[in-house]
């Protein structure tokens, strides 16, 4: 058997970050960034009012107090865009509105809460220092700075500050466009009645679920049967339209295992059985430049191959820095055992933070590759390694999912 690592640099080895592209921003949600991006406006572009109230001079309301008001004439109202259409002079009040331009000529606001109503005039009831409310220009982003840099996953966030810029187009990585296809003759879809031998297809979906949950594009190629033709078919027309595909099924040592013996003759692929449980089989390799995981077809293997595997490399394809799952140090709640096989196990887990902040790992269920409910109510993949396994109150990592 293979250790884990060498399959796991196999994989990378034939791993390639897609080339870059520019999108609108608007479509660019979490895109990996590809360029520095420089503000060319200042942000806010003018001095505005954080508050609705009155623009003043500071220096007029020296001594106001709520007992001895000063008071000021109101000699126009700025709305949120809009200008003062002259400068306020000394001993002047002008009503603003939040986001309005303060007027030249002033330097302070008072908030409507401060103040009082006086005719014409309005009632200071407070002193305010210089630049009180006011949101300078630039306060928040400074022309000329470099304000992204690549690398970053562009968030909602990213996209307003892009927004307040007007920019229209960012570069980015491409986003890989991951197919899925399911094999197998036993394989039916959706919920026609079963015949006798066949099972519905639940793998499809998940692999589906998975890339769309890393941040790739998933491609349904649909099923095809235990058909080397087929087989070929459906893969070379994957590769012709996708940057990655994932198959499951038809890998292991079974008489119509048909994936790993068209792999193997279309290409440089490596068939490995890998020191883990699940997923111990995986095939490999490039067709026509494309890489391909032929994953198992037992239903957990085939999301914890994906995990193994997959995941990480397919999200560096498109730059993202962050491409492993988190992992976390937790006490087993109880023991999870196993037997001595040489294979390093991927135990199903629910952990939770207690309130010390330590995680706390239970199993979520029966372990069996066929044994779905645990892996779909899991939230982590305990890391056993070889032996007896881990009792109650040891240490063990687990790697976080979703
Ligand atoms: P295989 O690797 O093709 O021998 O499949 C191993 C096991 O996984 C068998 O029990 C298959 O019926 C099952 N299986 C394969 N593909 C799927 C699928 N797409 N959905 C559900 N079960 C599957
Ligand atoms: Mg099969």
């Amino acid at each position: 058997m293979m250790p884990l690592e060498e399959a796991q640099a196999r994989v990378n080895r034939d791993l390639a970050m897609l080339e870059t592209t520019d999108v609108a921003v608007a479509d660019a949600l979490g895109m990996v960034l590809a360029e520095t991006v420089v503000a060319d406006e200042a942000i806010p572009p003018f001095a505005n009012t954080a508050m609705d109230g009155f623009a003043v001079r500071a220096a007029d309301t020296i001594g106001a107090t709520k007992a001895s008001p000063v008071s000021l004439p109101v000699v126009g109202t700025i709305a949120a865009g809009s200008v003062a259409d002259r400068p306020l002079e000394a001993g002047e009040a002008m009503r603003i509105m939040t986001g309005a331009p303060v007027p030249p000529g002033s330097d302070a606001i008072i908030m409507v809460e401060l103040t009082r109503p006086n005719g014409f005039d309005v009632d200071l009831l407070a002193e305010v220092p210089v630049g009180n409310h006011v949101r300078p220009a630039g306060d928040d982003i400074q022309k000329g700075t470099e304000i992204l840099h690549p690398g970053t996953v562009i968030g909602p966030g990213h996209l307003g500050v892009l927004a307040s810029l007007g920019r229209m187009t960012i570069t980015v990585y491409r986003r890989p466009r991951v197919g899925v296809m399911s094999t197998g003759d036993e394989l039916v879809e959706g919920d026609q009645p079963l015949k006798p031998g066949q099972i519905r297809d639940s793998n499809r979906v998940m692999l589906l679920a998975l890339v769309a949950e890393a941040g790739l594009t998933p491609v349904d190629l649909g099923m095809v049967p235990d058909n080397e033709d087929a087989i070929e078919a459906g893969l070379r027309s994957g590769a012709a339209t996708c940057d990655a595909v994932l198959t499951s099924g038809g890998v292991s040592m079974g008489d119509f295992d048909y994936v790993k013996a068209v792999l193997t003759r279309l290409g440089d692929f490596s068939w490995m059985q890998v020191a883990i449980k699940p997923a111990k089989p995986l095939v490999f390799g490039l067709l026509d430049g494309v890489p391909v995981f032929g994953l198992p077809g037992n239903p957990v293997s085939s999301m914890v191959s994906f995990e193994l595997f997959a995941r990480a490399g397919l999200r560096r394809m498109m730059g993202r820095l962050d491409a492993e799952r988190p992992r976390v140090k937790a006490i087993a709640d109880e023991p999870l055992l196993r037997h001595r096989d040489g294979k390093t196990h991927f135990t199903r887990v629910n952990v939770q933070r207690n309130d010390e902040g330590v995680w706390r790992a239970r199993s979520s269920g029966g372990q069996g590759s066929h044994q779905l409910m645990a892996m779909a109510t899991a939230n982590g993949l305990a890391v056993v390694p070889n032996g007896s396994g881990i009792e109650a109150g040891d240490a063990v990592e687990v790697i976080l999912l979703g």
